[in-house]
């Protein structure tokens, strides 16, 4: 019999995330938009901690996305619901519906979607 590696059950293999997308960051004391960090790029006001809160944000999306790959739907539902805290939009939104559906909560995922459905359509 082969011995299997330990493995981490929160590791789901070689994922190849993305690197985080640009993210605007609407500076709290000018409110001037920064896509770059980590100093606002008018007032030179520190950042820093949103840009990480939004990497951290954008790695829990992806967590999410393969931990529906994966069929662990439980754990897509948490990352999703992590993500959503720190910062809801539609992504986050439709990962919790996808999440809900695949769990089999079918009100719950008929109502996140309802709401992420709500943006204005292309005319
Ligand atoms: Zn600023």
């Amino acid at each position: 019999m082969e011995a299997r590696p330990e493995t981490d059950p929160d590791d789901l293999g070689p994922i190849f995330l993305p690197k985080a997308m640009p993210v605007t960051i609407k500076c709290p004391a000018c409110k001037a938009p920064n896509d770059t960090g980590p100093n606002c790029r008018r007032c030179k006001a520190d950042l820093a901690v949103l840009f990480q809160i939004e990497d951290q944000r954008h790695t829990l999306i992806r967590t999410a996305e393969a931990a529906i790959a994966a069929s662990d739907t439980r754990k897509a539902l948490a990352k999703a619901q992590s993500a959503d805290q720190l910062r809801r939009d539609p992504e986050s939104v439709r990962l919790l519906a996808c999440a809900s559906l695949l769990r089999g909560d079918y009100a719950e995922a008929l109502r996140l979607y309802s709401l992420a459905d709500d943006s204005p359509s292309p005319a």
